[in-house]
């Protein structure tokens, strides 16, 4: 409780405003004293002692005022210790929101800390802006964002691992070969809540299944259980430390990568036949060439004349019709993945998606003589189960992906980061900000006078 409205609106438990003046730097000089019974208390014995050693006045950091910068001047006595057992000669006086040695309130430690884990600000802007040293900053985030981030995931229904690159590679020139040489390729692998409540749930260093597996031992038995869905890219090396750790899981292809590996197929068939076709590489003016973007575009995307700009460039000769064959083999997969029930409606039946699947394989055998189309189709063949499972439940991974899009932006704020646990503090606190702001819910709080007296308006 506060005597004073001065001090009140200060707002420091246990220290008394006793005067304001404008500094001529356009900050403003606030004298406080100490008003805390505690704070004649000695640490070391407890004893309440009224012998003053001596004065002192200390400098702490503040927060601003309506956007000044505070210039705090704290006179506080050094006490003399009045038990002559006590290994404390003398203390100085201390309130909990400044705490002995403590140069920077404990609010503004805490602002710069609301800074970076709450607006996304990086810690050196935040630092500048309270004022402070980005190491005080920065250990301020790390505190607070360890309390946010050190409890253990609730379970998780669906989940998504997906990678993660690290920084950029770096590679150096072997000096008797000339050739290249891979120096450092750094990667992270990350686990995500794909029903979009707790966002990123971890992430380890690496992109091994050991490295993944690792994660996933870490997680309690109950935990592991409650994962009734994993969704993983085209990715063999997820799928085993899957299998490995989550046995009862059901595994599924994220099926945004399938449809690139076939518009991949058709790009490449197009670049072959371009190249057999001129002996060169295609360029604009080519027929193929103004094709190109419209051959990637979903089937029930295009106009009526795209369609048959398409089926005009395509139908000359037997180059287009190599083209053609794989773009339908394209749209044939397509077919599969349109059974899902968001764009029908309904769930699908398995026999239904295996239908389907049977119809693109029988296309793919039909123009064997296209390598890409066999190339894709084995491909698909591998990873039928999990593409049949991914259409069934519908769940992607573009949460994941998404996720990973506000990790890399984050890398960018931060100018590239050179520790990893500090890489992986920040981009927890980035991709689970949302979920944190959407969770909170609103609290009542009770009305009370905060100087003891009421307000006398008259
Ligand atoms: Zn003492």
């Amino acid at each position: 409780m506060f005597e004073d409205t001065a001090s009140a609106l200060f707002g420091v438990e246990g220290l008394q405003v006793t005067g304001v003046e404008a500094a001529p730097d356009g900050a403003i000089e606030v004298w406080v004293v100490t008003d805390c019974e505690a704070a004649r208390a000695c640490p070391g014995c407890g004893r309440v002692s009224d012998r003053v050693h001596e004065t002192v006045v200390t400098r702490p950091r503040d927060v601003r005022r309506a956007g000044d910068a505070v210039d705090l001047r704290w006179v506080k006595l050094r006490r003399k210790c009045e038990n002559h057992e006590c290994p404390r000669k003398t203390f100085t006086e201390w309130v909990p929101g400044l705490p002995p040695r403590c140069r920077i309130t404990a609010r503004l430690r805490e602002q710069a800390a609301h800074e970076v884990t709450g607006r996304g600000v990086t810690p050196a802007e935040a630092a500048r802006h309270a004022g402070i040293s980005w190491p005080s900053a920065h250990e301020a985030f790390a505190a607070r964002a360890g309390a946010l981030l050190d409890q253990d995931p609730a379970p998780v229904a669906h989940l998504g691992i997906d990678e993660h690159r690290r920084g950029r590679a770096r590679f150096a020139i072997d000096e008797q070969t000339g050739e290249y040489t891979l120096l450092a390729d750094r990667w992270h692998t990350c686990f995500f809540d794909l029903d979009g409540k707790q966002g990123l749930l971890g992430q380890v260093e690496g992109r091994t299944a050991d490295d993944a597996a690792y994660w996933l031992a870490g997680a309690a038995p109950a935990w592991r259980d409650a994962v009734r869905v994993v969704c993983i890219d085209l990715c063999s090396i997820y799928a085993s430390a899957v299998r490995r750790m989550l046995p009862r899981a059901t595994l599924t292809a994220d099926l945004f990568h399938v449809v690139q590996l076939a518009v991949k197929a058709v790009g490449d068939v197009r670049r072959r036949v371009v190249r057999a076709r001129y002996g060169r590489r295609g360029r604009s003016g080519d027929p193929e060439y103004g094709i190109k973007g419209l051959l990637v575009r979903n089937l029930e995307h295009l106009s009526a004349a795209q369609f048959a700009k398409i089926l005009d460039t395509l139908d000359r000769d037997r180059y287009g019709q190599e083209i053609a064959a794989a773009w339908i083999a394209k749209e044939k997969l397509r077919d599969v993945l349109n059974l899902r029930a968001r764009v029908t409606g309904s769930v699908p039946s398995e026999r239904q998606v295996r239908d389907r699947l049977f119809a693109f394989y029988d296309w793919c055998a039909q123009h064997d003589d296209i390598p890409e189309l066999i190339t894709l189709a084995r491909t698909i063949s591998r990873w039928e189960d999990e593409i049949t499972a991914a259409v069934l439940t519908g769940i992607t991974n573009a949460t994941s992906e998404s996720l990973n899009r506000l990790a890399k932006l984050e890398a960018r704020l931060a100018y590239g980061f050179r520790n990893p646990a500090n890489q992986r503090r920040r981009v927890r606190i980035a991709c689970t900000r949302g979920y944190r702001r959407r969770s909170r819910t609103a609290t009542p709080r009770k009305t009370h006078s905060v100087t003891g007296r009421k307000p006398d308006p008259g």
